[in-house]
């Protein structure tokens, strides 16, 4: 699906999402409009396809940026706390920001970015400073990058409405779910095994796993479609 939505404006890329209704929800629209992705990708900025950012990392494409959204868009509310696992160019922590915060307001919505190569957390954080409001939202908190391991989520931050993994994880990492607040909902892409358990990694492709935590507390997970992502990893010794 990649060149299919590629565009030669941020303008023109969200609309060919739009169009085959890869996006459907106006604020996810809205939210994507209101960030441009040459702070973030700047080799193919309008281009559906991932890109690589050093150390390894890639921004994701587009789409999967859209289709994450979607997917956690009722729990991204103004007001919301979200863990963004894998944060890399800082783009989808951007996003994110601008459907959980209005500008001005004073709702206390909060995106945390977590990374962990050190490099990439002050890549996002310089991305956010090309433009007026991603500046606004690192100096007021609303979003944060921390250097940490991801597959332990970020406890400080907890409970969350919304954890998104940007990386593919070798298993639903427990301490993840532990962090979603009730109701809240996790999206991850996770190595795949036919084993309904995911407790191996063994096997081919990899594919969104989308896990719901009721208000009651009970825990509902569904494996939504398969995907290639960079994996979820030990950080690399320096
Ligand atoms: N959402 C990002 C995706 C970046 S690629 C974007 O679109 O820009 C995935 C990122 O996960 C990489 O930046 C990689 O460094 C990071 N990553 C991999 N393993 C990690 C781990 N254990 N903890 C935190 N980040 C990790």
């Amino acid at each position: 699906m990649a060149w299919y939505c590629s565009g030669s404006t941020n303008n023109e890329l969200v609309e060919n999402l739009v169009k085959v209704e890869l996006i459907k929800n106006e604020r996810v629209k809205e939210a994507m409009l209101g960030v441009d992705r040459a702070h973030y990708a700047p080799s193919r900025p309008y281009s559906d396809s991932p890109q690589r950012i050093g150390h390894g990392a890639t921004i994701s494409a587009p789409h999967m940026h859209g289709q994450a959204c979607e997917y956690l868009i009722d729990h991204l509310q103004p007001g919301s706390q979200v863990l963004d696992i894998g944060s890399g160019s800082g783009y989808l922590t951007h996003v994110f920001a601008n459907l959980v915060t209005a500008p001005g307001s004073s709702d206390q919505g909060q995106v945390i970015g977590v990374e962990h190569i050190p490099e990439l957390v002050e890549l996002a954080r310089t991305n956010m400073n090309n433009s007026d409001d991603g500046r606004k939202l690192l100096e007021s908190g609303k979003v944060k990058f921390i250097t940490a391991d991801g597959r332990l989520g970020w406890k400080e931050g907890a409970p969350y409405d919304a954890i998104h993994v940007g990386a593919a994880a070798e298993q639903l990492h427990p301490l993840l779910i532990q962090q979603l607040r009730a109701p809240g909902r996790l999206f991850i892409p996770v190595d795949s095994s036919d084993d309904e358990s995911l407790t191996s990694s063994v096997g081919g492709g990899q594919y969104i796993w989308v896990v719901d935590k009721k208000a009651d507390g009970s825990v509902h997970k569904q494996k939504v479609f398969q995907v290639k992502y960079v994996p979820l990893t030990d950080a690399p010794r320096s």
